[in-house]
């Protein structure tokens, strides 16, 4: 009786060994909050999230702190921007993590900007400018054409990843595509009256938002790219700002709301506090929707 039984869970184990390899979750370590919450759409309860940052931080500027390493290490998978973005402390971190899994070259390392031509690139790279992303701009989460092409290549991903749940995979990117598409229709036309207006930002991280949008960047608060704001530099905008309709000045959630502050003080413009990322838990169609309500309300 004994015998029969430890047989008959040595061939159930055979089989098991012989069978597709089925991960029982993809383990996904996320740099940024967008890529946990599309990743997490698109892999559903086959796997397991970790975010590196929140959106209250600024992911250009991260400690690979051990704590992160330990996550690294057991991850299957790595999703981040690249295009220079987290240059700072993901390439420590992958090399601290001695997780094959995730090195350059593998599948298990998908950086979004990849195969994407980026806006912004530099002609010149004179690092005199200030800390500008040779590779162009890498924050691509914020325009819904390329999300989608990224919600794509994550899809693939997962399913070479995990290739006996690629129906579950292909299904979550048809649903996540759809309802996506719809909502940037809705979007369009609700950011109509945006079309052709002039902001102010803090820092060049709005690219592809006004680019979608249609929005144009009259002048950074930073003097040159992640320098803070000079009262000299704040001073010679204030002309600037008054000479033209300018709809808003825009900074992230994350930055220092100070220099926005003072500008708007100064010329009557309203400000307006964007979260660069979605919340802990937040969906990205009600992050993005949350972006454009925000802006499209600011002067109503
Ligand atoms: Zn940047």
């Amino acid at each position: 009786m004994l015998i029969s039984l430890v047989k008959r869970s040595v061939i159930a184990l055979g089989i098991g060994l012989l069978s597709l390899p089925a991960y029982s979750e993809v383990r996904v370590f996320a740099c940024e909050p967008e890529w946990a919450s599309l990743t997490q759409a698109l892999g559903g309860e086959h796997v397991s999230i970790y975010t590196a940052t929140s959106n209250e931080q600024n992911p250009h500027y991260i400690q690979a702190r051990p704590s992160l390493i330990a996550k690294a290490r057991r991850a299957d998978l790595l999703v981040c921007t690249g295009a220079e973005l987290e240059i700072g402390w993901l390439p420590l971190l992958i090399r601290k993590s001695g997780n094959p899994a995730i090195q350059v070259g593998q599948k298990g390392h998908f950086l979004a900007t990849d195969t994407m031509t980026l806006l912004g690139k530099p002609a010149v790279l004179d690092r005199s400018l200030g800390d500008i992303h040779a590779a162009g701009n890498p924050h691509v989460h914020l325009d819904p054409e390329r999300l989608l092409t990224v919600a794509e290549r994550v899809t693939q991903t997962l399913v070479s990843i995990d290739v006996a749940n690629s129906e579950d995979y292909q299904r979550n990117l048809a649903v996540f595509s759809e309802e996506w598409k719809e909502k940037m229709v809705a979007w369009r036309s609700l950011a109509s009256p945006l079309r052709g207006q002039s902001i102010v930002v803090h820092h060049d991280n709005w690219l592809y938002l006004q680019q979608w949008l249609g929005l144009n960047k009259l002048a950074a608060l930073e003097p040159k790219p992640g320098v803070p704001p000079t009262s000299s530099h704040l001073s010679g905008l204030v002309s600037q700002v008054k000479q033209t309709d300018v709809y808003g000045i825009v900074y992230a959630n994350y930055q220092d709301k100070k220099a926005a502050d003072w500008l708007s003080d100064k010329t009557g413009v309203a400000t307006l506090a964007l979260d660069f990322s979605p919340a802990s838990g937040e969906r990205l169609v009600q992050w993005y929707e949350r972006l454009i309500n925000q802006l499209v309300q600011l002067n109503h």
